[in-house]
């Protein structure tokens, strides 16, 4: 996976900048900076609904939720085997980061960051029923994505051309809102 990690290093740098004890304005103008407005305003909108979800296991393993408008998404701020150190389930990450690779970040990972910044998770402890309860809910959860992206392709007969476009201009709408 060939990402360009030095935007992600300054964006790094900007969010553990932050003033723990509370956002400053001179904070919001950095990282107004450094992400495009729509991403900023999404994820303080996701803290402030206390839409970031932290579970930690008794073992000290630790998981993200993000309850987004178009869905909710696993989050993982820790992913040292792959060449991006974040994951998120939301399609605009797929789209935007790992593909077109013109962001650093989708909003639900933004907003994971700051909240753990500002220590203003939802933190919940998980039993081991609920992590498998999680991944379950998160890989139906990619199973539909997928479904409604192959959808034209998937289906030769029984969708008409408007229905098909009526699929993708949505799941277009979905990827917009979530970046
Ligand atoms: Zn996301």
């Amino acid at each position: 996976m060939d990402i360009p990690l030095e935007p992600l290093r300054v964006a790094n740098a900007v969010i553990n900048s932050v003033n723990p004890q509370d956002l400053t304005d001179d904070d919001l103008y950095r990282l107004q900076h450094i992400f495009p407005e729509q991403t900023v305003i999404g994820a303080l909108d996701l803290i402030d609904r206390g839409n970031v979800l932290k579970y930690t296991t008794a073992w000290g393993h630790t998981e993200y939720e993000v309850i987004g408008s178009s869905g909710t998404y696993l989050v993982l701020l820790d992913v040292s085997s792959a060449g991006y150190p974040y994951f998120c389930s939301c399609p605009a990450f797929v789209h935007y980061v790992l593909q077109q690779k013109n962001h650093t970040m989708c909003k639900h990972i933004l907003a994971t960051r700051l909240a753990n910044r500002l220590l203003v998770c939802i933190e919940r402890e998980m039993q081991p029923d609920d992590l498998a309860a999680l991944y379950i809910r998160q890989f139906s959860l990619t199973d539909q994505d997928q479904s409604a992206d192959n959808l034209a392709a998937a289906e030769p007969a029984p969708i008409s051309r408007l229905q098909a476009q009526d699929a993708v201009s949505i799941q277009k709408q979905a990827i917009l809102r979530d970046i």
